[in-house]
């Protein structure tokens, strides 16, 4: 990944690189428990290393377009890795942000924050009220803000700003954009107004039992930004731009934490997306001329126009750094990168913000910042 060249999108080539970066959050284990420390850590702005589970006296090497460590604030996730793309969909340009990872490693805290500490989406949505506001009247174009809310839970897609509706179909129209039918779109003319209809529609979503919670970790939620611009001039020119900010399924899998039944039929489902979402965007990077599967997923199919093509993606994989995590760290971060490196070098402690104990491998065998290249 290291090697290819970077998607600088100049006009109207045809771009289609997913830009993928890693964030790892905090430590969180309890100091009174076995004190392990992480597993991963990062290298720095770009590389990261994770103990080899199968020899743990070697690291794996990741390579990323962007690493974001613990230390990380939200500012600086969305001015690194979202800002850049957003003037793209006042001009008519599709852009999408995921958040990807296994449930408990961040995505939430990532796409949406809390008061304190707001995430991608309620900073993106006021930077694109910005941005139109920015925008010379002279110019000639009128700008209109929308919104829509959706949830892709078991393969069916559910408006989360009418919850009563049923699963809505995906279409296509004549010139390849996919829409829904059916699904609310709200014109909003302010962030206030945007909050208004989000705040209740997420927190339905996320906090309102461990029934919900469960299923919240299982679905995708998708929130539709649309801007669409009209030229006042006689020819009343109109172009779409849409951002899609999406807040993943845990990358967990299912199969392993023992569910049965209905739940692992869900996860079942909530696989497919995802591991559609790791196929196309497989092909995408690879640069390979086949055929993106968009189509094997409802994820997948929904953003077909905006993932890949011309459109402007960013992937953010959500990793934890407690070896609780250690198996779903170690799939996130292949399923995010195909460059790795196997290190011969000790995986050592010293960047731990907790005072952790010495792995059982004495420390003092090995040298500092065991890395290496
Ligand atoms: P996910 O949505 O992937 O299941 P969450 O976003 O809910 O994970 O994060 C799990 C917990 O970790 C939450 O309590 C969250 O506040 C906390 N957390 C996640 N990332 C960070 C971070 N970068 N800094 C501080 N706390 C974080
Ligand atoms: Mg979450």
């Amino acid at each position: 990944m290291a090697q290819r060249v970077s998607v600088s999108d100049g006009g109207n080539k045809k771009t289609s690189r997913v830009r993928v970066a890693v964030r790892l959050r905090p430590y969180m284990g309890k100091q009174d428990e076995k004190g392990e420390g992480p597993c991963v850590r990062g290298l720095d702005s770009q590389n990261l290393e994770i103990i080899n589970w199968r020899n743990a006296t070697e690291t794996v090497k990741y390579h990323f377009d962007v690493f974001h460590g613990e230390q990380t604030t939200q500012q600086e996730v969305f001015l690194s890795s979202v800002k850049p793309i957003l003037s793209h969909i006042l001009n008519g340009q599709n852009a999408s942000v995921f958040a990807y990872g296994p449930t408990g490693a961040g995505k939430t805290h990532t796409m949406l924050g809390g008061s304190e500490q707001p995430g991608v989406i309620p900073r993106a949505v006021r930077e694109v009220f910005n941005l139109v506001k920015a925008k010379d009247e002279d110019e000639g174009w009128d700008y209109s803000i929308g919104m829509s809310y959706l949830e892709i839970y078991n393969e069916k897609v559910l408006d989360l700003l009418s919850p009563s509706s049923q699963d809505l179909p995906i279409r296509e129209d004549k010139d390849k954009n996919i829409l829904i039918p059916g699904l609310t779109h709200i014109t909003i003319s302010s962030f206030s107004d945007f909050d208004k209809y989000f705040v209740p529609a997420s927190l339905n979503r996320t906090t309102a039992s461990t029934k919900l919670n469960q299923r919240s970790s299982r679905s995708h939620a998708i929130l539709l930004i649309k801007v669409v611009r009209t030229q006042r001039a006689i020819t009343h020119r109109q172009q779409t731009g849409k951002l899609y900010l999406v807040d993943l399924a845990g990358s967990e899998d299912n199969r392993r934490t023992g569910n049965h039944g209905i739940r692992l039929k869900e996860s079942g489902a909530i696989n497919l997306s995802l591991f559609t979402l790791s196929k196309v965007v497989d092909s995408l990077n690879s640069g390979t001329a086949g055929r993106v599967p968009y189509r094997d997923s409802k994820l997948t199919r929904l953003l077909q126009d905006s993932l890949g093509g011309s459109a402007h993606s960013v992937m953010i994989t959500n990793i934890a750094p407690e070896y609780k995590y250690y198996f779903d760290t170690f799939s996130a971060l292949n399923f995010a990168a195909k460059s790795k490196l196997i290190v011969n070098k000790p995986f050592t402690r010293e960047t731990v913000a907790v005072p952790a104990l010495p792995v059982k491998r004495a420390r003092e065998d090995h040298e500092v910042g065991g890395s290496g290249t």
